[in-house]
């Protein structure tokens, strides 16, 4: 820190240390916490750096230390000493020495205070959130911000070194999909008309790509007007990136010596590359998930081969219905009760099993639940497919593939934290991929692309890809972290005839697409390159590094899962002026039909 006899501060409260002792320093910060013993006060002064004990023992500072209000800015000069023997608190990172105070400036009042800082987590999150200043000087959000930063710099270092170019791209745009609704911004110039702000650069960094930048990156704020889910954001950042001429795996080594520099900097972790590599099809069919948590293993098993004629009717019709059975063995968990099991059952119930059969293994084979259906040879074929010995659980679900899979996944998930199966500071990175490119809305039955439309299809889906756009697999990336989601990106159309295709699949006919797509299928026309890139949520990548409960633990000005702000009160009303200048006009929000109305009309 340079400084000079001017300065407020010669030294941060966290870096006055037993070197010191003897020294006249100046610090400067928050009277964190104020213990006035009658001659004498001590305060602890905090800043961002850390804390350090001020005593007010004589004189015009003891005075003025007993008019302290906690979290009022102090500018104290003092002189360090090593403090009494039995004071020497260990925890502290300045717990052997104090600053006896000489001279004290108080450099602003506070108020009282809506809540303490250091028993943030007590009050309200509505409160905290009004009071943001106050949560942000608790040394959790101070690392937290820091973490961030530190993540943010290393990406940007590594991205810079490699030949990445940081690009700007536009927030006052025509509409870049990505699933979510676009929030709007109306134009005063042009009249009636309306800006989207960007759910992602997509668009904008192809058409980097086809102006020749070759290497894009931004820390790019992605606005989307989502359904309201617990922990989504309106807003959020990515860590976005796009290259030119290149295959799956070189962004894939790009993006893994990118997150392994964030790892180093950041935690000092030295993270095992190339991550894992996982197909779509063996995520869902091993994990029940598209994002498995590969901390740990147990995956289901598929007994749709040997349950023909298992003897247990209900395995038998399932599959004779096309259906699935699939078995998880809960490792060393026979000994859980029946009442522990029930619960693990109605779990299941709530994602759509229909039950949840069981069987223990003990010293004279398969005990309870349907092992008095099961034939020997099915026992045999169920104990080579598990790999079950003494003692494990075995658990069954069965019924149409996808709930089967998904709740069997999630079950896996209930029981690794139910059962301590989660290495604790583990971290298992891994890209799924090959996935498919359309899926089929369940209620319109129209079909979607699965990540976005501008993914590529595999060269060898291309053929057909009309007839049914269900088969086609995608050039497309997600990649992974402890079953979360950091990112998802893929391959790209170029051309601009398949990219037009694309479009008609997914139900736009060409007025529709070339009134919200004409520019960029320019773009393409014009000699876009082949290219490819992929997005990683920067949030949830601080929240992971963090272990913070909630994406608004790493923002520093988040919403409510209301997509409100209770600190400036967004978002709010515009005067008159301003609408009558926009020539806008707020009508009264028609009163939403009543459950009975709704059920009159759809008879
Ligand atoms: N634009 C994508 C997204 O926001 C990421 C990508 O494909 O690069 O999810």
């Amino acid at each position: 820190m340079s400084t000079n006899n001017n300065s407020v501060r010669t030294h941060r409260c966290g870096s006055v240390g037993e070197s010191m002792v003897g020294l006249e320093v100046k610090v400067a910060g928050w009277a964190a916490k104020i213990r006035d013993l009658g001659g004498v006060v001590f305060v602890n002064l905090r800043d961002r750096y850390g804390n350090v004990q001020v005593v007010f023992e004589d004189g015009e500072p003891l005075e003025l230390a007993k008019s302290f209000k906690l979290e009022s800015v102090l500018g104290i000069t003092g002189t360090v000493r090593p403090r009494p023997d039995d004071m020497v608190n260990p925890d502290m990172a300045t717990g052997a020495i104090e600053i006896v105070a000489t001279k004290v400036e108080i450099l602003n009042t506070c108020l009282p205070l809506p809540f303490q800082i250091d028993q943030a987590e007590d009050a309200s999150e509505e409160l905290r959130l009004k009071h943001r200043y106050l949560h942000l000087r608790h040394p959790v959000m101070a690392r937290n911000l820091k973490i961030r930063h530190l993540a943010s710099m290393a990406a940007r270092r590594y991205l810079s070194d490699q030949d990445f170019l940081e690009v700007e791209t536009p927030l006052l745009i025509k509409t870049t999909p990505e699933g979510a609704r676009d929030y709007v911004v109306p134009s005063r110039i042009h009249h009636g008309q309306f800006y989207a702000l960007p759910q992602s650069p997509q668009l904008y960094k192809q058409m980097l790509m086809a102006g020749g930048v070759d290497r894009y990156f931004q820390l790019a704020r992605c606005l989307r007007d989502e359904d309201l889910r617990k922990d989504r954001q309106p807003e959020h950042t990515q860590i976005d990136l796009e290259m030119s001429f290149v295959t799956e795996e070189e962004v894939y080594s790009i993006i893994e010596e990118m997150v392994s520099a964030i790892f180093t900097e950041t935690l000092g972790i030295d993270l095992p590359t190339p991550f894992l590599r996982i197909s779509y099809d063996d995520a869902m069919n091993l994990y029940g998930s598209d994002k498995p948590d590969l901390r740990f293993g147990s995956p289901m098993h598929t007994l749709d081969d040997i349950v023909p004629d298992c003897g247990f009717s209900v395995f038998e019709s399932t599959i004779k219905k096309g259906g699935t059975v699939r078995c998880l063995n809960a490792t060393r968990l026979a000994s859980w009760s029946r009442k522990q099991v029930d619960e693990l059952e109605e779990f299941v119930k709530t994602r759509g099993a229909f039950g949840l059969a069981r069987l223990k293994v003990t010293e004279n084979g398969f005990e309870t639940g349907i092992a008095k259906f099961l034939g020997d040879d099915f026992q045999l074929a169920l104990k080579e497919r598990t790999g079950c010995s003494e003692g494990d659980l075995l658990l069954f679900i069965a019924g149409d593939w996808k709930m089967a899979v998904e709740a069997m996944g999630a079950l896996r998930l209930e029981i690794a934290a139910k059962a301590d199966w989660i290495p604790a500071d583990s971290w298992a990175l891994a890209w799924v991929r090959n996935f498919p490119l359309f899926e089929k809305d369940e209620k319109s039955g129209a079909w979607t692309a699965c990540h976005h439309m501008f993914t590529q299809p595999r060269p060898e889906d291309l053929d057909g890809l009309e007839e049914d756009p269900g088969k086609g697999r995608a050039q497309l990336y997600d990649l992974v972290c402890n079953g979360v989601e950091l990112g998802s990106g893929s391959i790209r159309i170029h051309q601009r005839e398949l990219q037009e295709r694309v479009f008609r699949i997914v139900g736009m006919e060409p007025d529709e697409y070339l009134e919200k797509f004409g520019f960029f299928l320019d773009a393409l026309g014009f000699g876009a390159p082949p290219h490819g890139g992929i997005a990683l949520g920067l949030d949830r990548l601080v929240m992971l590094l963090t272990k913070s409960p909630s994406l608004r633990e790493v923002i520093a000005f988040p919403k409510t899962n209301l997509a409100a702000s209770p600190l400036d009160r967004s978002p709010g009303h515009i005067s008159d002026d301003q609408l009558e200048e926009l020539c806008l006009k707020v009508v009264p929000r028609p009163k939403p039909e009543t459950a009975d109305q709704k059920e009159v009309e759809s008879e």
